[in-house]
């Protein structure tokens, strides 16, 4: 495959915010862009005095979240104080989860329908809860003179998964992403939006190199800042390969002196990676059980519950639509990754219509190229799954063909009629199978050659019959052309 001469290593970091109303330990509210510092109380703005109370709903959602990664569940967790200093923090600590988080070891399996690498487990080191800090307004609102704090997001719930270094390509790491959020989205816990800050993502990057006197491994990056999925591909693309160059110019490794990990901030505009702050250790943070909320404990059966009420996954979902509709791996892919409401959408259509395949084209054709073009979900498609399976029955009836059948697709759209309206308003004609045979004859009689080329192997010279029939009848179905011609030319022929 790659003849790039390392291996590259990549761990990633998500922090998702949960959807809940309310923040993690008070009762404001989490909706986003309202006016600075409108949602806040004495708790999220770390008042002395004060006391947290924990939002069960974003425990929930978590708990979900956890089980549905394939995540052990503790029966017992805390909460602890990360402690340090910044001016959007202003309790001086993030409440958060260290030696007991509310799940760990579990995995996400990822793989590539186009086959670019085998499908895998990566997997999850942990999930745990957090709150968010505020947020710093560098010069945006008052150009370069100062810098403000919004504390709205303060306090927000977040779930931190934490992966194993499994990821061995920017590719790879682009996929786990998707697929995990695909799975938040199917579980409903998360909107994902990363322009609103609902998923950030931090990765762990490093190279081993393979050497005369044995593998050796480049100190390790934490690559921050990065706006969108496409934008941690790139980054990541962009640091192996600068890592490369830095251990051919200094040989540093890591586990040598001064090859500690650093921390490095994605330039978008410059697509570039560039040193930020060096990173905390753990013990900097001083952890401490936070002495105002109370450990969780999660009994088995409550797990087991949770269990059950997860529904039907992404990857469970990919299976059941290639065993049922008899559709290959990509095309399950791409309706499955659109998200749950498609699926519906399909099996209802691909039901009624008998024929998972035909109802696959259709849908990942016409209905997705339409979704596109107007920028809207399936919940707002004008044709409904009945009123589509209608029409792919005139198609197998062999009552239209399939050029034929998106000009009524078209008209179905624009109008909102059904498909024997739609079918009438353009002037459609059913064509009797009878003027079928009749044109068919004459053409034969016509074209004494074709037949002879016909009946000589060369099927293909039915092309330019198929032809002229349109021409002589545009309602013509060209496949019931093609087969009355060659029933006709085969009882010649005896
Ligand atoms: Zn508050
Ligand atoms: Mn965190």
């Amino acid at each position: 495959m790659s003849t790039q001469p390392y291996e590259v290593v990549i761990g990633l970091e998500v922090h998702v915010q949960l959807l809940t109303q309310s923040k993690m330990f008070c009762r404001c509210s989490t909706c986003f862009g309202a006016a600075p510092n409108t949602q806040t109380c004495p708790v999220c703005t770390g008042m002395p005095g004060s006391l947290p109370v924990m939002n069960r709903e974003a425990f929930q959602l978590s708990l979900k979240t956890a089980v549905a990664l394939n995540c052990e569940i503790p029966e017992f967790t805390k909460w602890d104080r990360k402690q340090y200093y910044y001016p959007d923090l202003p309790k001086n600590y993030q409440i958060s989860q260290y030696d007991l988080p509310l799940s760990r070891e579990g995995w996400l399996e990822i793989s590539d329908p186009k086959g670019a690498f085998e499908p895998k487990r990566v997997r999850i080191i942990r999930a745990h809860l957090e709150e968010d800090a505020g947020k710093s307004m560098h010069d945006e609102v008052a150009g370069k003179a100062d810098s403000r704090i919004d504390l709205n997001r303060a306090g927000t719930p977040l779930l931190e998964i934490v992966s194993y270094p499994d990821l061995r390509s920017p590719q790879e790491a682009r996929t786990y992403l998707d697929e995990l959020k695909l799975l938040l989205a199917y579980l409903g816990v998360s909107d994902c939006n990363m322009q609103e800050g609902s998923l950030r993502v931090d990765a762990n990057i490093n190279l081993h190199i393979p050497t005369p006197a044995g593998k050796v491994a480049t100190p390790i990056v934490e690559v921050k800042n990065m706006n969108s999925f496409r934008a941690v591909e790139r980054a990541l693309t962009y640091e192996a390969a600068r890592q490369y160059d830095a251990w051919q110019e200094t040989g540093l490794t890591l586990g040598a002196p001064g090859g500690h990990k650093t921390t490095r901030g994605w330039d978008d505009q410059a697509q570039v990676t560039r040193p930020q702050r060096q990173k905390e250790e753990s013990s900097d943070y001083r952890y401490f059980p936070d002495p105002d909320l109370v450990p969780v404990t999660v009994k088995p059966d409550e797990v087991q519950r949770v269990r059950r009420g997860l529904g039907e996954l992404p990857a469970a979902l990919r299976q059941r639509l290639q065993a049922t509709y008899g559709i290959d791996a990509y095309d399950a892919d791409v309706i499955v990754n659109q998200g749950r409401a498609l699926v519906d959408y399909y099996v209802a259509l691909a039901d009624a219509v008998g024929d998972g395949k035909r109802a696959s084209n259709w849908v990942q054709q016409d209905v997705l190229r339409t979704l596109n073009e107007r920028n809207i979900g399936i919940d707002a498609f004008p044709i409904s799954a009945a009123a589509l399976a209608e029409l792919l029955h005139m198609v197998q009836r062999g009552d239209l063909d399939n050029s034929r059948a998106r000009d009524v697709f078209g008209e179905m759209l624009s109008s909102g009629k059904s498909p024997a309206d739609a079918l009438q308003a353009l002037g459609i004609a059913r064509v009797d199978r009878g003027e079928i045979v009749e044109l068919c004859q004459r053409l034969l009689s016509e074209n004494p050659q074709i037949v002879a080329e016909v009946k000589g192997g060369k099927q293909k010279a039915l092309g330019a019959l198929i032809g002229q029939a349109k021409r002589h009848n545009p309602n013509a179905n060209p496949a019931t052309v093609r087969e009355v011609c060659l029933q006709l030319i085969e009882t010649m022929s005896s």
